[in-house]
């Protein structure tokens, strides 16, 4: 059964349908096997069974094997629209109540669409006769499922899809039913697809930044710690560091300011700013002091507001930037989390902009600007731009008057049409309390990383009351955007490590150079080189274990060293260096100058 209807492209409805064929052959294995679901996923499908037995990983080729024999039989998958009642009844005479469950559910479903339209003369018309659902069957397999589907099993090739792997999940995803088990799969139009398909899987295997995170020592998660909570190593924390230098002083630039904020608050705080009642579930509970609760902030915005509405602000003082790498905390649930990329611990680059309507276009522009050199200068030169609006049939659901909307809607659209940035529009996928930008930066396998956001929101400037003293003398509601142009230091370093599978510019590695001594009479000069690039900032480490050279350069190449300078006789008579730089190798001696000089340029330049 699909539960994606609106995304029946041709490979979706080339995967679904293999889908019934694994469900057709999984009968085949055990007929009294039980059918959950078989949507489509991003890469291909799944099917949900309960079987007899646990499936192990043999079971898998056996399963293509039959599935293959099912494909060459050229079934069709015929459609039947039958009363739900009777599809009940078969369902369950066939011993499949997760199938039952699903009608009962679906019924419902158009009973209560049936009521809502009671008025509605030409819906009754059409909904008179339901409630009816849809079934398919493709040889002896019978699914529950609004299709659509291929014409025939035979339509996919036999060497183009493939079972990929088995796991546990529970039915309809709630811990308290059953445990059913998960085959997955995927299918394409042809062989060459396919294979193309695993070799970008291995790729990005190889990239996958928690493998990498270890091979290059850069940071842990400990169960005496937490799930979902990480600790920076050193090399980690260098090119942090390096990533927080840089985003300081081009925030300086742009006419931010920098705040520092505690990481908890009391109870209070969070009520006002709606947080307790809207982002509870997400957030860690309170502790419990003589003076009352407090709560470990899930968020910066509530104090930068309050540093605002310290004094009271003209309309000439805005606007007012300020920017915070604050730390928040978010109960994330278990099994959401992934890495990096979904912590629950994680230092946000944010920064909250106060200012008056006719400022809203500008102070937009200025966010995707930076947002864009940013990512630039990290090697990210493309995205996909999202613009969530309101759902226009359901105005009700979000705060905020109609005309301040239009117009927040408007300056996002319109800043981003001035940028010349091509954009998707959302509708409904903005929060309750406004409208935002969501930039997705494409990596070097082509796929997408949430990156910056830029938000409006109504909700806290009335919640505390955000307001300036206007040209005659009114105070006025101050509009806030809270904005990030990294997302997270968690999040974007993960991003960095995969983007480059681990090697990183030379701006940013956390050990530009390795110098390796040849012998030990060679070591008093490698110091000595060491020293002179140190001098001028560039990170350098000596390697003078007694090891073979050709051991030493291959440690580096595996570290991803930019630069490995091998030092013996012939450089000290010399004062060079031999170079080898990462991906290049040999590139012959150099003078100690000449190569500081070259280096110290691809830093500038961020190469
Ligand atoms: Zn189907
Ligand atoms: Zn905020």
């Amino acid at each position: 059964m699909s539960t994606k209807s609106n995304q029946n492209n041709k490979l979706d409805i080339l995967r679904h349908s293999a889908s019934h064929i694994l469900a057709a052959a999984v009968l085949e294995m055990f007929p009294e096997a039980k059918f959950g679901i078989g949507p489509t996923i991003e890469g291909g499908f799944y099917y949900d069974f309960d079987l007899p037995r646990t499936l192990i990983p043999e079971d898998l080729p056996l399963l293509e094997e039959k599935m293959r024999a099912i494909i060459k039989q050229n079934f069709s998958f015929e459609r039947q629209e039958i009363e739900a009642k009777k599809t009940q009844k078969l369902f369950d005479k066939a011993g499949q109540p997760y199938k039952v469950e699903l009608i009962r559910k679906l019924s419902k479903q158009e009973t209560s669409k049936q009521v809502a339209s009671k008025n509605k003369k030409a819906e009754k018309l059409v909904t008179k006769h339901l409630p009816l659902v849809t079934i398919y069957k493709t040889g002896g397999f019978v699914d529950l499922c609004r299709g659509p589907h291929l014409d025939s099993t035979g339509e996919i090739k036999t060497d183009a899809f493939k079972l990929l792997k088995i796991a546990g999940a529970y039915w309809r995803g709630s811990e308290k039913n059953k445990m059913l088990q998960r085959v997955y799969g995927t299918a394409f139009e042809t062989k060459k697809e396919l294979d193309e398909y695993f070799k970008k899987l291995e790729e990005a295997e190889k990239r996958d930044h928690r493998k990498l995170g270890k091979e290059l020592d850069l940071f842990s998660s400990h169960d005496e710690v937490g799930a979902g909570i990480f600790l920076w190593h050193p090399k980690a924390s260098v090119i942090r560091t390096v990533i927080e230098d840089f985003w300081r002083i081009e925030h300086s630039r742009r006419g931010y300011q920098y705040v520092f904020t505690p990481h908890i608050g009391k109870l209070e705080l969070w009520k006002i700013s709606g947080h307790w009642n809207f982002y509870r579930e997400n957030m860690y509970t309170p502790m419990i002091t003589p003076e009352g609760e407090y709560m470990i902030k899930p968020m910066n915005c509530p104090f930068h507001i309050l540093i605002y509405k310290t004094k009271p602000r003209s309309y000439k003082d805005l606007p007012i930037r300020y920017g915070e790498l604050g730390t928040v905390y978010r109960f994330e649930r278990a099994g959401t989390l992934h890495g990096l990329l979904r912590v629950r611990s994680f230092t946000q680059d944010d920064a909250h902009i106060f200012c008056r309507q006719d400022q809203l276009l500008d102070e937009i522009i200025g966010v995707l600007d930076l947002a864009l050199f940013m990512l630039n200068s990290f090697g990210f030169k493309e995205y996909k731009i999202e613009l969530s609006t309101r759902d226009p049939k359901e105005k009700k659901k979000y705060m905020g008057d109609d005309k301040v909307w239009d117009k927040a809607e408007k300056a996002l659209a319109n800043a981003l049409e001035t940028k010349k940035l091509k954009y998707k529009i959302m509708p409904g996928e903005a929060k309750f309390y406004g409208p935002a930008i969501d930039i997705k930066l494409i990596d070097a396998l082509g796929r997408g990383w949430q990156g910056p956001t830029i938000q409006l929101d109504f909700n806290l400037a009335k919640n505390f009351d955000v307001n300036y003293i206007d040209q005659k003398g009114k105070p006025q509601q101050a509009i806030i955007l809270h904005r990030t142009v990294l997302g997270c230091m968690e999040r974007f370093l993960g991003c960095l490590i995969e983007h480059y599978a681990g090697a990183f510019p030379v701006w940013l590695a956390p050990e530009q150079v390795w110098i390796l001594s040849i012998g030990s009479r060679h070591e008093e000069y490698a110091f000595k080189v060491a020293e002179k690039l140190k001098s001028e900032n560039i990170r350098v480490a000596v390697k003078n274990e007694n090891e073979t050279i050709g051991k030493k350069i291959r440690e580096g190449e595996l570290q991803k060293i930019p630069y490995l300078l091998v030092v013996g006789d012939k450089e000290i008579a010399a004062d060079s260096v031999a170079v080898r730089e990462r991906g290049k190798g040999d590139l012959g001696p150099m003078k100690v100058d000449k190569f500081i000089e070259k280096i110290l340029n691809e830093i500038k330049n961020k190469n």
